[in-house]
């Protein structure tokens, strides 16, 4: 007998050679039905796969990600199949499965797949698939193996770097595929697949080596699934914020000034100093000084920092003085400026902490191929602050940057988010720098705030950085996908570093804790993520524009200013479109710049004093008449309700 360990602590004995799947079925058959896929002991197993020694099994349904990836990846198999039968003679690598679903890498010969084969191949692969052919895992020998591939340089090749005895093939239907396994059981619960695209990708990634087409697919076990799917890529794709960046005016990249700068704007300036100005505001209130620090530093200043070294040779490269033969670099990171900045005078216990705050612009060589949009950059803004403060006040501070995070998201409509607490490898503990004690405290500070504040929590033990734990928010934009954040960082390296010190009660000199954080993270990637989680529609507070002012007519042109003096009166952002077009006109182009609210005007209003107002997005709901007071108060209403005051 062997004893079988399940995710739940539960223990169960069975007869050695007891598959994953008769063990789903001991669980309940309902529950073997769903699942698809295990890993026992850590390593992916087929769920026929004999299990001969104590261990814990996992298993996988549709709805883990380890389900999707067998899923994904046997679909590549029965592509695989179908691509041999229609281009025969062609060279099939690999398969694997990858982020919503999988690709196959083929050498296609004289062949060529086009974007009109791609049906006939989803048909044929769904045809396959109602087969319910079994995915059946056999080991073969190397010799057996090279054989079978004679002919495939690429399979030779991966066959010649593996070890005679650990070699399997995979076998459904008439095809046979080179895999070390991660199968569903069988083809029948593939519902539905689509290719998505193809692309050129060189053998092994090596730009020396031949190009290879890359075919991307996807499957799903309903034909609702993709369905739903598609529509939500559709829907990511309306909201790209590359395209929304261009349509509304906030940014633009131009190859003159360089790839990968990103210019702003007037209005996405204008966007940009809004959010900074809420930050400032709140950091103020919560104790932070605003510094100022400048966009290069000597580069024995990253020598220092350790950035040079670790960086050094991968980033831009040090601009020279022509007399004095200094050495500049671009800044990387604002935090050595910052600790140069604690470093101007002595401080003493009393006077921690110290919360030193900067829109810093920082500038890191990313590949040409790596840039995307505002996401990924040469140059880039952040909302940085760092805190010098004693081991014991780490627990406070926690909390209070926690609330500053917690302010942020509130207040642009971040709802759905999970913080991930990055502590020590518990048996590893040499590797990281600083003592036993200081990690202890500084990993209980950041727990016990983290749930003080009631904060959805994973632990990720072995996930620290080696100076220091963190906790990092996981956000949930409005399609469901997940970024990153708001970083808190605890750090023991640097002030030891830039040997910064303060006086203790017991007059000695003590190593300050320093704690990295930025809510935004960036204010590029930031402005990308929000773009892309509101389409463009910002909460009101933040919107370039709050309201249009459209005239009926060239006639109400000096009503339409009057209105707009009143709205500057209640601090409300307004435009007039004043052009001699009809309103339908005016109307659409208001929609498309996404402006809340428009307020057309005539001579109707004009005699009552009043503004007939239509909210973007709201089509065929019809107008309201209200005064202008009445909107202002409208207005007035709808920030409080997201922009709270942030009260410490
Ligand atoms: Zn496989
Ligand atoms: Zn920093």
């Amino acid at each position: 007998m062997i004893k079988i360990t399940l995710p739940d602590g539960s223990v169960k004995e069975f007869a050695s050679g007891v598959t994953p799947m008769e063990v789903a079925k001991s669980i309940s058959e309902g529950f073997a039905r769903n699942v698809i896929s295990a890993s026992f002991n850590g390593t992916t197993v087929e769920t026929t796969t004999p299990l001969t020694t104590d261990g814990s099994l996992i298993l996988y349904t549709w709805n883990d990600e380890d389900g999707k990836k067998a899923f994904w990846h046997s679909t590549s198999h029965v592509m695989a199949q179908v691509l041999e039968q229609m281009y025969p003679g062609i060279k099939l690598t690999l398969g694997p499965a990858i982020a919503n679903g999988f690709y196959y890498d083929v050498d296609f010969e004289e062949h060529k797949i086009t974007e009109a084969d791609f049906k006939k191949i989803e048909d044929r692969v769904l045809e396959i698939s109602r087969g319910k052919h079994e995915f059946k895992l056999r080991p073969v020998s190397k010799a057996d193996a090279l054989e079978l591939y004679k002919d495939n340089v690429y399979k030779t090749e991966m066959i010649t770097n593996l070890e005679d005895g650990t070699i399997t093939f995979c076998d459904h239907d008439t095809f046979t595929d080179l895999c070390r396994g991660g199968h569903i059981p069988n083809t029948g619960i593939i519902k539905a697949m689509k290719i998505m695209s193809v692309a050129g990708a060189y053998w092994r990634g090596d730009e020396k080596n031949k190009q290879l087409t890359r075919v991307y697919g996807t499957s799903f076990p309903k034909q609702k699934d993709l369905t739903e799917y598609l529509a939500l890529l559709e829907e990511a794709k309306r909201r790209d914020h590359r395209k929304l960046g261009k349509e509304l005016e906030l940014f633009a990249f131009s190859q003159k000034v360089g790839q990968g700068l990103p210019l702003w704007l007037p209005k996405g300036a204008a966007l940009r100093e809004r959010l900074e100005q809420f930050l400032k505001k709140a950091q103020k209130k919560a104790g932070y000084e605003q510094v100022v620090t400048p966009h290069i530093g000597h580069k024995e200043l990253y020598v220092t920092s350790g950035h040079y070294a670790k960086y050094g040779a991968d980033s831009f490269q040090p601009i020279s003085t022509p007399h004095e033969g200094e050495e500049f670099l671009l800044k990387p990171m604002n935090c050595p400026h910052h600790c140069e900045i604690y470093n101007v005078r002595p401080w003493s216990y009393k006077d921690l902490p110290k919360r030193y705050a900067e829109f810093g612009t920082v500038y890191r060589y990313e590949q040409s191929g790596e840039l995307h949009g505002l996401t990924r950059v040469r140059g880039f803004t952040q909302d940085d602050a760092h805190i010098f403060c004693t081991p014991d006040q780490l627990d406070e501070e926690f909390k209070k940057v926690i609330d500053l995070v917690l302010y942020v998201f509130g207040s642009l409509g971040f709802e759905n988010f999970t913080a991930q607490i990055s502590l020590r490898d518990k048996e590893n503990r040499e590797k990281y720098i600083g003592s036993d004690e200081n990690w202890q405290k500084a990993e209980n500070a950041i727990i016990s705030a983290a749930a003080d504040k009631g904060l959805n929590t994973v632990i990720e033990y072995g996930e620290a950085a080696f100076y220091g734990p963190k906790l990092d928010f996981m956000v949930k934009d409005a399609l469901g996908r997940q970024w990153q954040l708001g970083t808190i960082q605890v750090d023991y390296n640097l002030p030891e570093r830039f040997d910064l010190t303060y006086k203790g009660s017991d007059n000695e000199l003590h190593r300050p804790v320093m704690i990295h954080r930025a809510p935004f993270g960036s204010m590029e990637r930031f402005i990308a993520i929000l773009l892309e989680h509101t389409a463009g529609n910002f909460p009101l507070w933040l919107m370039p524009e709050q309201a249009i002012i459209l005239s009926l007519s060239e006639k109400d042109e000096i009503y339409a200013t009057k209105v707009l003096d009143l709205l500057e009166n209640h601090e409300i952002r307004a435009l007039i479109d004043n052009r001699n077009e009809t309103i339908g006109k005016k109307i659409r182009d208001a929609e498309m710049q996404k402006v809340p609210f428009m307020l057309i005007v005539g001579e109707e209003e004009e005699k009552n004093g009043t503004i007939s107002i239509r909210r973007h997005g709201q089509e065929g709901k019809g107008n309201i008449t209200i005064t202008i007071e009445e909107f202002a108060a409208i207005v007035d209403e709808e920030i409080k309700k997201t922009l709270k005051v942030f009260t410490v």
